[in-house]
């Protein structure tokens, strides 16, 4: 079977990742929870940083040895990578079509030692140590020149997810997602436009009226957009303009992190701790950097049946290339 390659949709001009070695993970969609793995197995588990492999950032206690216990946080490998971080940019065409190596960087946040503990619970502290390591990472992987994009999404609960222990994934990408890309078209038209940011006009405007606001931390408001597309749809955005999460002050980290345990403090109460997606949306980094952009994150609850990382980015991770699957289907006759 083929590698994982990135194909590009000549109608839409969409990447897609077709990835026949994610065949094996559970169906998107999958109805049931599966039982999760529990605290002995769980690589994610302090005692089990061998299996989850080595670190790539982490946070722990002075004089704590490296890929052993007494960390806070932890960076490593994905072990399913959706794009992977070795070889080059190869582009190639076949026909009109045009592909490229899957390349880029899939990493693991793991967000706290302890297997069983919801954002919820966490100490303020420990949920900006995540942001830390988050950007730090992002600051980290814009070194490679191979790369436009970092995003970072988490998934709680969600029926697709193998591990209940806390973490989150960042995606290095050689292109800039299609979410990006959109809300770029909106910025770039209404700066054009009004020579203002359209976000900062937004967070303006909710603070005036404010019957949309849910929360405000310093420097950060969380609100119900005007025009959600799901159901407690949530953004967080900083109230002063940044296009760039990856330079964000430490303040306002720490305004992020007050704010989002106040978001999913609530949403857990209110929903019954329903699972929630969670991305970040920055920037596009080096050359395709653009100024205009207003970095922020959106909170979805019960998000669609899809993987949360396909909705958060916009890149679509196909298992079943789509010429195994005609040959499948052209053999399916009786
Ligand atoms: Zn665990
Ligand atoms: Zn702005
Ligand atoms: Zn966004």
């Amino acid at each position: 079977m083929e590698n994982t390659r990135l194909r590009r949709d000549p109608v839409s001009l969409r990447w897609v990742v077709i990835s026949p070695s994610r065949a094996e993970l559970p169906f998107p969609g999958l109805p049931v929870r599966p039982p999760g793995v529990p605290a002995e197995a769980c690589p994610f588990c302090p005692g089990n940083e061998a299996k989850a492999g080595p670190e790539i950032h982490v946070e722990r206690e002075p004089g704590s040895p490296a890929n052993g216990r007494g960390w806070w946080v932890r960076v490593v490998a994905d072990k399913y990578p959706i794009l992977h971080i070795e070889g080059g940019l190869e582009k190639s065409a076949e026909g009109m079509y045009d592909s490229m190596n899957a390349i880029g960087a899939h990493e693991i946040l793991v967000e706290t030692p302890e297997h069983d503990q919801h954002w919820a619970a966490l100490e303020v502290l420990q949920l900006d140590r995540i942001l830390r390591a988050c950007q730090q990472r992002s600051v980290d992987l814009r070194n490679d020149p191979r790369f436009r994009h970092v995003i970072w999404v988490k998934n709680h609960g969600l029926p697709t997810s193998l591990f209940q222990h806390q973490h989150s994934h960042i995606v290095a990408s050689p292109f800039v997602p299609p979410a990006i890309e959109e809300e770029l078209r909106g910025f770039g038209t209404y700066v054009r436009w009004k020579e203002r940011c359209v976000l900062c006009d937004v967070v303006k405007q909710e603070c005036a009226v404010g019957h949309r606001i849910i929360l405000q931390e310093g420097t950060v408001l969380a609100f119900s957009p005007f025009a959600p597309r799901f159901p407690y749809e949530t953004w967080i955005v900083p109230t002063d303009h940044a296009h760039d999460f990856g330079a964000t002050r430490t303040a306002v980290l720490r305004d992020l992190a007050r704010a989002l345990q106040g978001i999913v403090t609530r949403i857990r109460h209110l929903l019954n701790d329903p699972p929630y997606t969670l991305v970040l949306h920055s920037s596009p980094l080096g050359e395709f950097t653009r100024e205009e952009y207003h970095w922020h994150l959106e909170l979805v609850p019960r998000p669609p049946q899809v993987l949360g990382l396909e909705w958060g980015t916009g890149i679509y991770i196909n298992p079943i290339p789509p010429e195994v699957a005609a040959e499948r289907l052209r053999q399916a006759v009786r």
